[in-house]
């Protein structure tokens, strides 16, 4: 677990709460993304996940498997990936987002995903990814900028190129990754 996770309230099962996540009393509500928290994190530039500031260049994100086979065959053409209808899902850390992308169903599992995004990527990219690739369930993707709108009732990211992309088969692929990112973080000049 990344230390920025580590400190992060927990529920009474001892799992880590994202940032962005509501409560209702003391039970964190997993499944919704709570507006003044989003809204707080994208002014501050701060990690959706472990609240603590993101340092200026690249920030990372989970994507589910149509955003991940949309990526995967914009690379493979060699053209951009931009996710052209904005999500309520903000960035984080590479940590987190490999961390969360292994613990949290939400973002670990696409048919548990958070049925929040502000235009339903998933089925507006639905046509790009027609044909393509499967078998990827999700990815952890870097992008290289991010720019955010908070609206009334909700806030937008949207996401500008792709800098990483890890999809993942299985919800522990990350682990290694995970180990030497936080491996790394112990090294001076290593983190980000
Ligand atoms: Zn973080």
């Amino acid at each position: 677990m990344p230390p920025s996770v580590e400190v992060r309230p927990r529920d009474a099962r001892g799992y880590p709460v994202p940032a962005i996540t509501p409560w209702d009393g003391d039970q964190p509500q997993f499944a919704l993304t709570d507006y003044e928290r989003s809204a707080n994190c994208a002014r501050g530039r701060l990690c959706s996940v472990c609240n603590a500031l993101m340092p200026r260049g690249p920030v990372w994100r989970v994507v589910g498997a149509s955003e991940s086979a949309a990526i995967s065959d914009a690379l493979a053409a060699g053209r951009p990936y931009r996710n052209l209808a904005p999500t309520l899902e903000g960035p984080g850390h590479r940590a987190c987002m490999l961390y969360a992308s292994m613990v949290c169903p939400y973002l670990a599992r696409p048919n548990a995903r958070r049925g929040t995004s502000a235009r339903t990527p998933d089925d507006m990219t639905a046509h790009v990814v027609r044909g393509a690739v499967r078998g990827s369930m999700g990815a952890v993707v870097g992008f290289a900028d991010y720019e955010f709108a908070v609206a009334a009732t909700q806030v937008a990211f949207r996401f500008i190129d792709v800098v990483e992309f890890l999809p993942h088969d299985v919800a522990d692929a990350h682990i290694d990754e995970l180990r030497a990112e936080l491996d790394a973080r112990d090294r001076p000049g290593q983190a980000r």
